[in-house]
């Protein structure tokens, strides 16, 4: 599937440090090392509906940790998925009687032109469920040869127990896998699973709902074999980076990482597994089951400036969870105007500082509100000594804009 267009990206003239990220897996921050590109895999969105600020937050953040790997001297693999055929799609597509295959289209298309709005990077690999089906298929294929597939009726199950990981992700007890499980499309309630853990790998064609040939007869994937299989194909076991927003942890990348491990003994799924924190809004979790949703596309129809919406995200520490307020939006807007008008006086203090200290708080877990705070001084100290020839540099708004640009996204 076609991603979304690149922005033109400065390079920079000095090197950045070497990146290190807090892995969910161990609780402990550590520095990547990848070998050869890096490798990173990022759950995509099911699109049923517009982009949120929810999904915004993570995209960026995980953009934020392209352009650290870049800005560190590594060439960057990154693949994304899209679930473009699943219940939540279905269902939707049934409520409001279009077609799932026009309402997928239609949303992925938003999504695109919301994510290059924001100046996020495409993936190098945009890889769509339906176009997935072949490699799905050949895996459950290798995990049926590890004796970890039984049958429920005619769907298709994933024994957890073949994997003596399992669990590692999350780290979770198994009576809060259970509950999880049942919350985020799981059933640990059917009736013939060996374990309620087991997840589906494979539904068996129902009627009215689209199904594809298989070995096992026509049906269609379950949503963790998805990205396990696109993972596997396009960047091999023990990629760098497996990430997504912080409601995927379990079941969702524990199920990868145990079918990856099964089918792929010996090795990890991903080195790492990184996760971005939630954002609200009037007091809750932004979900579509709650309808409390702010769309990025909606803000740029209100003649919202992107790189406002992409200061606000910035703000919070990718990890953390907050709350989407208006005044966020405003103060941002206010922010973006400073920022520019200090570029716009070409000299300012100096930069080289800035470069050094914006560079390192990205390649530190990727702290952008650091980040801010070493520009947001840079340019009170510009606006505050305009005129002071003995402490400008002449050169500084360049390097800032470059800087400001290539490792946090936002063009002033
Ligand atoms: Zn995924």
């Amino acid at each position: 599937m076609r991603a979304w267009s690149a922005p033109d990206v400065p390079t920079l003239p000095v090197t950045g440090p070497r990146v290190s990220l807090h892995d969910t897996a161990t609780g402990r921050l550590a520095p990547t090392e990848p070998h050869g590109p890096a490798r990173l895999y990022v759950c995509g969105i099911t699109p049923y509906d517009a982009t949120h600020m929810g999904h915004a937050a993570t995209y960026v953040g995980f953009d934020l940790l392209v352009r650290a790997w870049r800005n560190a001297g590594h060439e960057v693999t990154y693949v994304q998925n899209v679930t473009d055929v699943d219940d939540p799609l279905l269902e939707r597509a049934d409520k409001v009687g279009v077609s799932w295959v026009d309402i997928a289209e239609r949303e992925t298309q938003l999504f695109r032109e919301d994510m290059e709005a924001l100046h996020v990077l495409p993936p190098a690999h945009y890889v769509g469920a339906v176009e997935s089906i072949p490699w799905v298929i050949e895996l459950v294929e290798r995990l049926a040869e590890a004796g970890a597939v039984y049958r429920v009726d005619d769907d298709l199950y994933f024994s957890v127990a073949a994997d003596p990981g399992f669990g590692t992700v999350s780290g979770a007890d198994r009576a809060t896998m259970r509950a999880i499980f049942g919350e985020r499309g799981g059933d640990p309630d059917r009736a013939g699973k060996r374990d309620p853990l087991d997840c589906l790998l494979w539904r068996a064609e129902r009627p009215g709902e689209p199904a594809w040939e298989s070995p096992w007869g026509r049906g269609r994937p379950g949503w963790h074999i998805e990205c396990t299989a696109i993972a596997l194909r396009h960047l091999g076991s023990a990629f760098d980076v497996q990430g997504g927003g912080s409601d995927l942890v379990f079941p969702h990348h524990e199920m990868c990482a145990s079918e990856a491990q099964v089918a792929v003994p010996a090795h990890p799924f991903a080195r790492a597994y990184v996760h971005a924190g939630m954002v609200a809004y009037d007091g809750e979790k932004m979900s579509k089951s709650r309808g409390n949703l702010v769309f990025v596309s909606q803000l740029r129809r209100s003649d919202v400036d992107p790189m406002a919406i992409r200061l606000v995200l910035l703000a919070h520490h990718y990890r953390s969870d907050w709350e989407w307020t208006d005044d966020l939006l405003w103060a941002a807007g206010r922010t973006l105007e400073s920022w520019r008008k200090a570029v716009a006086l070409g000299a300012g203090a100096p930069a080289g500082p800035v470069v050094e200290r914006v560079l390192a708080a990205l390649a530190d877990d990727l702290d952008a509100p650091t980040a801010l705070a070493v520009v947001q001084d840079w340019v009170d100290a510009t606006l505050g000594t305009t005129g002071l020839a003995d402490t400008s540099d002449p050169d500084a708004a360049r390097v800032v804009r470059q800087v400001v640009d290539a490792a946090l996204g936002v063009v002033l």
